[in-house]
C-alpha cells in the first residue's frame, strides 16, 4: 500500500476537494519499536487544491501501548493529531515549511510520520502520581510498601551501606 494521494482531477479546479480516508500500519511510517505497540493508525483528510499550494488537513488517530516510565506497568494512551500541510509543485515557492512533490501524486508518509513522531509523548506515565518502584529492591511501591528502609537519603548511599554491612 502507498500512502500517496492522486490529485488529478482536482488539478484544474481550483478550490477543488478530495476527501478520502486511509488506515495505515505502523510498519508503514517506520514506527518505533518494539517498545510500542501500535494500533494501526486511521487518517482522515481533505486536500484542497489552493492555486499554487495544495493544502492538506485531517486527523490521525491511534493508540500506543507503552510502558509507565517510573513503574513500568503498561499503559495505552491515544494519539489524536491534528494534520495541516502544504504542497506545491512550484519549484520558485521558497518556503520550508512547503513540501514539494512531482507529478500527480503526493506521498504523505513522511510527513505523517512527522507528525506522529513530534506528538508522542516525551515520557509515559500511568498516573501522573506514579510512585514507580523502590530504588532499592525494585518493588512496585504503588501496590504495597516494601521492606525497605524509610525513604531518605541517596539510594546510591544505601547500596554502600549494603556492600559495607557485609
Ligand atoms: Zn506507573
Ligand atoms: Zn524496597
Amino acid at each position: 500500500m502507498s500512502l500517496k494521494i492522486n490529485i488529478h482531477h482536482i488539478r484544474q479546479n481550483k478550490s477543488g476537494q478530495i476527501t478520502d480516508q486511509f488506515t495505515i500500519l505502523p510498519q508503514e511510517l517506520n514506527l518505533p519499536e518494539p517498545k510500542d505497540t501500535w494500533r494501526p493508525l486511521r487518517f482522515e483528510f481533505t486536500c484542497t487544491n489552493a492555486g499554487d499550494l495544495y493544502v492538506l488537513t485531517g486527523k490521525l488517530s491511534s493508540r500506543i501501548a507503552q510502558q509507565c516510565s517510573r513503574c513500568l506497568a503498561p499503559v495505552v494512551i491515544p494519539l489524536d493529531v491534528d494534520v495541516h500541510e502544504e504542497f506545491s509543485r512550484l519549484p520558485g515557492l521558497e518556503d520550508e515549511d512547503i513540501h514539494h512533490f512531482y507529478g500527480d501524486e503526493i506521498d504523505i508518509a513522511e510527513v505523517l510520520r512527522e507528525n506522529v513522531i513530534l506528538n508522542l509523548p516525551a515520557k509515559t506515565l500511568c498516573s501522573p502520581d506514579c510512585r514507580g518502584l523502590c530504588p532499592y529492591c525494585g518493588a512496585d511501591i504503588n501496590h504495597a510498601p516494601c521492606d525497605c528502609k524509610p525513604q531518605s537519603g541517596d539510594p546510591r548511599m544505601a547500596v554502600l551501606e549494603k556492600l559495607i554491612s557485609k
